[in-house]
């Protein structure tokens, strides 16, 4: 039944039924306080006063969601609740023949609350929640009505307990904080080279030797050299507390969706059984994060070793489907390995890839004959995918489309939009985390479906999911932290049919929902509160203005070191508004070669913010872009490599301009000629984003833009300087980069990015 026909049965309810009220009273529609917003929000502009004891109708209630408001209310409001079974404040109806996850809930003389299924009544109780606003002393809830149901079957959070490990209850409270907004898939990561985290009876070694590392890598992975921290690390669960997590999820109508990785990320269990692997060779569990070559071998013996496993896997795991990993599997051993060449011979299979294939084959076909479904990241299409196979995608959109071509069932989670590892906000005053960047708007802005997708293929998306990788996430606070409020915008696109825009989405975060998140106790990220900062180019230099969401927001100046501000000179604790400009000027002498730190303390959230700006005698400059940086990496296109500011490491995005081809050019112009010391690039290294130093770099100068002298062509390096020590006032640039990632590195077989920030001129 489509959503269209539900809505205007719902309407025609509304005429004949007791929600005349709304038409005889000044309707008002607005955006809904829910979150993730129901497909219909009407309200009227009136409140319900709730009682202190607020009385249910506990006739149509399933205890066990009776049990989850009962709890749920007094933790948020600290009010408590009388249950009758004769007529309540709050009634519950049952409302069968329309789509099984949907509800409605009307707000008048009385609360009613509707539902098709067990699931939908726990849905619409989590709206319920959200709906009530304190009044001064009291607690109400807007007289409304609400339709609702999901707009996917798959919306999906993912954890990773190996790099970091989550007690029982840290589970838990992601779990409830999940149910709060109608997320319904909790994939599991429980085993990686870090760390195996699932007691498995028939193989006590996984646990006794898997789930413990000697060391841990301090710092950035990319910092070089890597200094580890000593001291075991690690943890795991036993299966009595894997079946209360999974009861416990089951309860919040969220099936578990384990995670045992394979061939790849298998280091922790080949350090407790080395001989599924190909070599034989022991290493520790690893401390390091990354890739690495030691994966299982293909051979027999380890696919049964893997099938055993899975038996003790499925019995406590009741869920459909098993996730079983098959992403960065490098094939290095492979191919020395003589048990994976015979098997290779064996099968008639051309090569590595087909290898790969046959492994996940192999696992997929004793899923199926246990009447469960195999789930792997997109690399389970190498080579050939699976005949029952669903495809998890999170290299960008191509594995999804691809899968949905072939027929199979998809899970959309690219790391452009799904990926909460990634720094969320620019601030130097970010914790660590892997790199990358992901605003909360861009996360709002996430669609499942993928545009180039036939309609008839669309069937088989089945939805989406954020994934939360630990490696820089060590805690709890740190978690909620990443997840918060990104969650709530995923949410929005896993079930909301109509989202609002995004600005008036991020007015209700504030005005509603981070005073929900606070009284859950979230650690949430207030990003989009902080200042913020535009760049803009000038006649001599450049321009800044900070500015912030908050209306009225006014900015102190805590450090400033020698720009001009409104043509005076500043001084500390200066206070700014959204309307000044600060002005860095490259002809003036004093500022060359100087760093200025910028401390901006924003008055509403009692928080600086920290940049450097490195003011010197080419800030502002007017570059030609011969090569344009691709959209996705592309922001203050022209003046990005001349701004002032450094690209951060690990990258946080919007200060390094991105590029995906072989050659990049842009020319300078200085404007008069003079003499010129040296030219430095900044180019980013990082793997895992698939970010690689381009092979060289070319420059040419020319003091008449017609007659030019090449210096020597020079390897690229992370911080590029050359020497000129020539008169020049043009300048070229030419960079060449690799063509395709070479393989056994992350991103294999894909072109490279070169990022590039910033160029600076040393006269
Ligand atoms: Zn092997």
């Amino acid at each position: 039944m489509s959503r269209n026909f539900i809505n205007t049965l719902v309407f025609l309810l509304f005429l004949i039924g007791n929600y005349n009220f709304l038409f005889s009273q000044n309707t008002v529609t607005k955006q809904s306080p829910i979150v993730p917003n129901p497909s219909v929000y009407i309200a009227t502009g009136e409140d319900f006063n709730l009682d202190n004891e607020l009385l249910i109708n506990t006739t149509n209630l399933p205890l066990e969601i009776q049990n989850y408001l009962t709890i749920e209310f007094r933790k948020l409001y600290g009010i408590s609740l009388r249950y009758t079974t004769s007529k309540g404040q709050l009634n519950f109806k049952t409302f069968r023949n329309v789509p099984k996850d949907s509800y409605s809930i009307n707000v008048a003389d009385d609360i009613t609350i509707t539902y098709s299924s067990e699931q939908s009544c726990f849905y619409a109780v989590n709206s319920f929640l959200q709906l009530v606003k304190q009044n001064q002393d009291s607690f109400v809830i807007p007289k409304c009505f609400v339709d609702d149901a999901p707009k996917f079957e798959w919306r999906g959070m993912h954890l990773d307990v190996s790099r970091h490990f989550f007690s029982v209850d840290e589970v838990k409270r992601y779990i409830d904080l999940m149910a709060f907004y109608k997320f319904n898939k909790f994939h599991w990561h429980l085993t990686d080279d870090q760390g195996w985290r699932i007691e498995i009876k028939q193989f006590p070694k996984l646990t006794e030797i898997g789930a413990w590392r000697d060391s841990t890598v301090i710092g950035h992975a990319n910092s070089k050299p890597n200094q580890y921290s000593k001291g075991k690390y690690g943890g795991f669960y036993t299966q009595a507390q894997i079946k209360d997590i999974v009861k416990y999820a089951t309860d919040r109508y969220i099936s578990v969706i384990p995670e045992i990785e394979m061939p790849g990320h298998a280091r922790a269990a080949l350090a407790a059984y080395p001989e599924y692997s190909c070599t034989g060779l022991k290493h520790g569990v690893e401390g390091l994060w990354g890739v690495f070559d030691d994966i299982y071998c293909s051979k027999m013996e380890t696919i049964d070793f893997n099938k055993k496993i899975l038996d003790e896997v499925l019995s406590l795991f009741p869920s459909e489907y098993i996730h079983i990993g098959g992403d960065e599997a490098p094939k290095t051993r492979w191919k020395e390995c003589e048990n994976c060449q015979k098997v290779m011979k064996e099968n008639g299979l051309k090569d590595e890839h087909a290898l790969q294939s046959y492994f996940i084959k192999q696992i997929d076909v004793y899923l199926t004959s246990k009447g469960r479904k195999l789930i792997g990241w997109d690399e389970i299409l190498e080579g050939g995918l699976s005949p029952n196979a669903t495809v998890m995608s999170w290299q960008g959109e191509s594995g999804g489309l691809e899968a949905a071509k072939q027929k199979h069932a998809v899970v959309m989670s690219p790391s452009s939009h799904c990926y909460f590892d990634h720094y969320q906000a620019s601030s130097s005053t970010e914790p660590l985390a892997i790199g990358g960047f992901l605003t909360l708007e861009k996360v709002y802005s996430f669609d499942p479906i993928p545009k180039e997708l036939n309609i008839q293929d669309r069937v088989y998306i089945l939805g989406g999911q954020a994934n939360v990788w630990t490696e820089y996430i060590p805690n709890i606070k740190q978690l909620e932290y990443m997840a918060f409020p990104r969650m709530l915008a995923m949410s929005q696109a896993l079930w909301t049919t109509q989202k609002p825009t995004y600005v008036d989405f991020e007015k209700e975060l504030v005005v509603h929902q981070f005073k929900l998140l606070d009284r859950l106790k979230v650690n949430y990220s207030k990003a989009i509160m902080y200042p913020k900062i535009d760049y803009l180019r000038t006649k001599n230099g450049i321009g800044i203005v900070v500015h912030s969401i908050v209306a009225d927001e006014k900015f102190e100046l805590e450090k400033v070191e020698k720009p001009s501000f409104n043509n005076h000179t500043v001084t500390i604790h200066n206070q700014i508004t959204q309307k000044d400009t600060l002005y860095f000027d490259r002809t003036r002498k004093s500022n060359f070669t100087k760093i200025s730190t910028i401390t901006v303390k924003a008055e509403t959230l009692k928080k600086a913010l920290r940049f450097e700006i490195n003011s010197n005698s080419t800030i502002g400059l007017p570059v030609n872009l011969i090569t344009k940086p691709n959209p996705k990496f592309n922001n203050r296109e022209n003046l990005a490599l001349f701004d002032g500011v450094r690209g951060s490491r690990p990258w946080k995005g919007d200060e390094w301009l991105g590029f995906d081809v072989d050659t990049i050019q842009f020319e300078l112009d200085l404007l008069k000629s003079s003499k010129i010391k040296k030219m430095n690039i900044g180019f980013l290294m990082a793997k895992s984003s698939w970010i690689y130093l381009p092979q060289h770099v070319e420059i040419s100068v020319s003091k008449d833009n017609a007659n030019w002298t090449a210096l020597p062509k020079a390897d690229a390096t992370e911080y590029f300087t050359q020497k000129v020590n020539k008169k020049a006032r043009y300048i070229k640039v030419q960079i060449i980069a690799d063509h395709k990632i070479p393989e056994g590195q992350p991103g294999e077989g894909f072109h490279p990015w070169t990022f590039i920030d910033e160029v600076e001129v040393i006269k």
